[in-house]
């Protein structure tokens, strides 16, 4: 039994090494993934549920690496966040997703809304300020073209969140709260926000036809946001009975792989001509 103690020991150094070792390698490698131009972006389709067309499109970031292949942002935002390069890549993601809508746009596609996920670490660094006003300048988007998500948890009203919020907004940059519902916050408590639409986070859309509670309370977040003047989007539809109660609901925008999974920015002007709902 002693000896096998001993073992497991080692084993789990052996592990632990081994793990250090990867995260080291991954850190060394995303640090350069910029300037080797690994980093790429997705968009995936916002469909307006009254015209059934495409409105605008969220960006979703990922990481071509030339061994690991395609890295989704789960596995290395987080990353990016610890070693200091998350406001580096926000940037990065701003002007690329800025200059595809203008790309779109040359090759007939009409000025799509972008959605772009900000990272709370970038949302409260001073820098952002300036970086969006700069990136609008330089490729011409209209602002209220420029969407810039943000999550739930995020949205501790603090006077400096609402600084932030009220300064983007004063550039014409329209603001989304992402997940909405996962976390603490109320729709009470983001009333007194400067926002300007809701996504309901996948897990209320997922779960709507559990019981009938479900259903209410959908209906009434939908109701209560739209009292307070913000644009609905549901997340993550996967299926037509889902499209049915969101009508209902008169939810606005729907997004989800029902549509269309995220996607290379080559396949978007096909889409955008589609119709997608009867
Ligand atoms: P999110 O912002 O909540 O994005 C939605 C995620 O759900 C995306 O995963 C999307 O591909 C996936 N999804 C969309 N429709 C469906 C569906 O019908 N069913 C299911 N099961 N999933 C669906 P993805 O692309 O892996 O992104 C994961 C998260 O990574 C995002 O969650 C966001 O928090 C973060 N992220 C992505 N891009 C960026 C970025 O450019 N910057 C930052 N800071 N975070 C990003
Ligand atoms: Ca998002
Ligand atoms: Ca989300
Ligand atoms: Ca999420």
């Amino acid at each position: 039994a002693k000896n096998q103690g001993k073992h497991r020991y080692v084993f789990y150094e052996k592990t632990h090494t081994r793990e250090a070792e990867q995260r080291l390698r991954m850190e060394q490698d995303l640090r350069r993934a910029i300037e080797l131009d690994q980093l790429t972006l997705y968009y995936q389709p916002q469909i307006d549920l009254k015209q059934g067309k495409i409105v605008g499109v969220e960006a979703l970031i990922r990481w071509q690496h030339p061994e690991r292949g395609l890295i989704p942002p789960d596995q290395f935002i987080d990353l990016a966040e610890q070693i200091g390069m998350i406001r580096a890549i926000g940037d990065w993601v701003l002007k690329t997703a800025c200059k595809q809508v203008a790309d779109w746009q040359e090759k007939g596609v009409p000025e799509l809304r972008m959605a772009v996920n900000i990272s709370p670490l970038h949302f409260n660094d001073p820098s952002l300020l300036p970086a969006v006003e700069s990136i609008l300048e330089e490729t011409g988007l209209s602002p209220s073209s420029l969407e810039l998500e943000i999550t739930e948890n995020v949205v501790q009203t603090t006077e400096n969140n609402i600084g932030i919020f009220q300064k983007l907004r004063d550039l014409g940059v329209r603001i989304s709260i992402d997940d909405f519902g996962t976390g603490y916050s109320s729709l009470a408590s983001l009333k007194s926000l400067p926002i300007d639409s809701l996504k309901i986070d996948r897990v209320f859309i997922s779960n709507m036809f559990k019981d009938t509670n479900s259903t209410i309370l959908l209906h009434s977040i939908v109701d209560l946001a739209h009292a307070l003047g913000y644009l609905v989007v549901a997340e993550g539809v996967e299926q037509d009975q889902e499209v049915d109660v969101l009508r209902k609901t008169a939810c606005d925008l729907v997004q989800g792989y029902l549509f269309s999974k995220p996607v290379p920015p080559e396949h978007i002007p096909q889409l955008a001509t589609q119709h997608f709902m009867a």
